[in-house]
């Protein structure tokens, strides 16, 4: 059992709409109560605004899905971490396996992503992951160990103030889980390679993410590493997060 106050992420990816946005946060805070774990929701970045509104007050945070690597200045579409800031932003998701396939983010910018967010005062929620072929080739170590090497490398101590979040790529979307004995197995390589960082190691949280759900949730979550959930499909149904939330303490 973590000795973290787990965290609980709903990534909503690429969905939503207005109409569709307050419906959920609606259905949300009618059930969320008082979790005993944190609990954050991530909407693509126009929502942010909206969301500020909606959560205002209650227990559950806002976070973004992703930071520019840059302070301000003639970098169009980007985002930055102090304007996030603005609109009530705590976590960001930086590195999630979708943008480093889709975008080409390297591990430097993921860093950099991350030094950017704890410079404005923002968590950033980490994403390392392996594919399966990597996995099938016995590198999920060293892939997970060289993803976060990086944040370590640019980050020194303040890396005792991130979440990390490891996602299997091959259990993104695709309804095949790590067994809680696997996702252990490398929450534990993470933690001991934060150990050697930082003597804070103790206090981050490292979430587990890859198909998630109301199922599954308590089992994972039981784990000692398991500091919580990154959820992407499972966040956009309100009582499968909801049930979740409830697993985690
Ligand atoms: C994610 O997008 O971070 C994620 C874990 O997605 P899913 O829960 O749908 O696998």
């Amino acid at each position: 059992m973590s000795k973290r106050k787990q965290l609980i992420a709903g990534n909503w990816k690429m969905n939503g709409s207005l109409a569709a946005n307050e419906a959920l946060v609606g259905e949300l805070l009618a059930g969320v109560g008082q979790p005993a774990c944190d609990v954050v929701v991530c909407p693509p970045g126009v929502y942010l605004g909206q969301l500020q509104r909606l959560l205002t007050g209650s227990p559950i945070e806002l976070g973004a899905q992703n930071v520019s690597t840059h302070d301000n200045g003639a970098f169009t579409g980007d985002v930055s971490a102090d304007m996030l800031k603005d609109f009530g932003v705590r976590y960001a998701i930086v590195g999630h396996s979708e943008r480093r396939q889709h975008q080409a983010e390297s591990d430097v910018h993921v860093a950099i992503k991350a030094k950017r967010a704890l410079a404005a005062g923002i968590t950033p929620i980490v994403c390392v992951g392996e594919t399966l072929r990597e996995r099938e080739e016995g590198m999920t170590d060293f892939i997970v160990k060289r993803q976060l090497a990086a944040v370590i490398h640019l980050n020194g101590h303040c890396v005792s103030e991130i979440v990390v979040a490891y996602e299997p790529v091959w259990a993104i979307g695709t309804g095949k889980t790590a067994t809680p004995e696997q996702a252990q197995a490398v929450h534990a390589v993470l933690r001991a390679q934060l150990k050697a960082a930082t003597e804070h190691a103790d206090r981050v949280r490292i979430l587990y993410g890859g198909s998630m759900n109301a199922a599954n949730a308590a089992e994972l979550l039981a784990q000692p590493d398991i500091d919580g959930g990154l959820i992407g499909g499972a966040a956009l149904k309100s009582a499968d997060f909801l049930k979740i939330v409830s697993a985690a303490q």
